[in-house]
């Protein structure tokens, strides 16, 4: 009872900020830092030009659940984040945990260790025989949003498409699942799907930074395969019955959003799309905030595809990832306002 009253606490939706340290490039060119971190307040100081060009220092402050400075380590972002989801997930949670920032301020770096340190626990959790007995199993996924379409990282990239059944749940038709019971295997699959992601001519980083990455971790209750053929032959579920999950969400490059005027028509094209998600995302974010009944998941691909785990019991934790460079000044208050707008 105490531990159920403890779990539920969680708070529905948290919002994170992490700052990362100054790069070589950055400190090779002299480039100030000009966030501040103190408990879970952070200042930027923005350097300004008044009208008879002297320089003066405009100080924006925000706070919110917490603020992560660039001496946290992975294990201790892991802590704050989702480790106080894990245990609610058996208790049929959906929760989702982004990262969302411009491209290099951090987003993958600190969302690749979140799924296995996730799985660690998933893993011992479901090694307790009340969970053993009642034969629930880990399932993973993991798939990728580029240009408002679906393409399975663990299923040689295909092209995938969504579905919702009579009861509005949505179902990825054909995603590639896996039962995964040791955290080695998890490792390897998200190597795997790292790997599958978007990466264009020019780059890794480049291409990955105009998709949303999403790996999803299930706890299902396993069922005989006769009784799920019976159930339901979408294949999704097939082999189990969902009681709760988490997914991992690297977001497109915050920045990206703004491609709109670009000269190349499928960079403005993906632009538009990166600009409409993120603008959907942050509404639902608001709307399940305020309680609301309508959630407007229908804003675009990304929302649509959480549309499952904006209802009902759902968590949400926003990592908003900074640069602290004096140069990415103008993005960082962008992504700061936007999460300041989410909390
Ligand atoms: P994004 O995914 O947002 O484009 P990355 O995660 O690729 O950004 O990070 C950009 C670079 O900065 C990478 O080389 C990464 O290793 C490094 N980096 C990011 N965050 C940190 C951090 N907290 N500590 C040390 N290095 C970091
Ligand atoms: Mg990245």
């Amino acid at each position: 009872k105490e531990s159920n009253a403890r779990e539920n606490n969680v708070a529905k939706i948290r919002v994170v900020v992490r700052k990362r340290p100054l790069n070589k490039k950055e400190l090779s060119r002299k480039e100030e830092d000009i966030v501040t971190v103190s408990d879970n307040a952070l200042t930027v100081h923005e350097p300004k030009l008044k009208v008879d060009l002297t320089a003066y220092v405009e100080k924006h402050e925000f706070c919110f659940d917490a603020v992560l400075d660039e001496r946290v380590t992975n294990d201790e972002v892991y802590r704050v984040t989702v480790e106080p989801i894990i245990p609610t997930i058996f208790q049929r949670t959906k929760a989702t945990c982004f990262a969302y920032g411009q491209t290099g301020s951090g987003k993958t770096f600190t969302m690749q260790p979140l799924p296995l340190r996730a799985a660690e626990d998933l893993v011992r959790l479901l090694h307790q025989p009340v969970y053993h007995n009642q034969r629930f199993k880990l399932w993973l996924s993991y798939f990728e949003i580029y240009g408002g379409k679906l393409f399975d990282l663990l299923g040689e990239r295909k092209k995938l498409c969504m579905r919702e059944d009579g009861r509005q749940q949505v179902c990825i038709v054909g995603l590639q699942e896996f039962e995964v019971s040791d955290v080695q295997i998890v490792k390897e699959y998200i190597e795997k799907g790292n790997a599958a992601r978007s990466t264009g001519s020019t780059g890794a980083n480049e291409e990955s930074s105009r998709s949303h990455a999403i790996l999803q971790l299930a706890i299902k209750k396993h069922i005989e395969v006769k009784e799920s053929f019976r159930r339901n032959n979408d294949g999704n579920e097939s082999r189990g019955k969902v009681i709760g999950k988490i997914s991992f969400i690297d977001l497109a490059g915050s920045e990206r959003g703004a491609d709109t005027t670009d000269n190349d028509r499928q960079t403005r094209i993906e632009g538009a799309e990166i600009n409409k998600s993120l603008l959907a995302l942050k509404e639902c974010i608001r709307a399940l905030d305020n309680d609301q009944i309508h959630i407007p998941f229908r804003g675009s691909k990304l929302t649509e595809v959480l549309r499952d785990s904006f209802v009902g019991n759902s968590k949400t934790v926003m990592i908003s990832c900074i640069s602290p460079n004096v140069g990415s000044c103008e993005h960082t208050l962008n992504t700061l306002r936007y999460a300041d707008r989410v909390k």
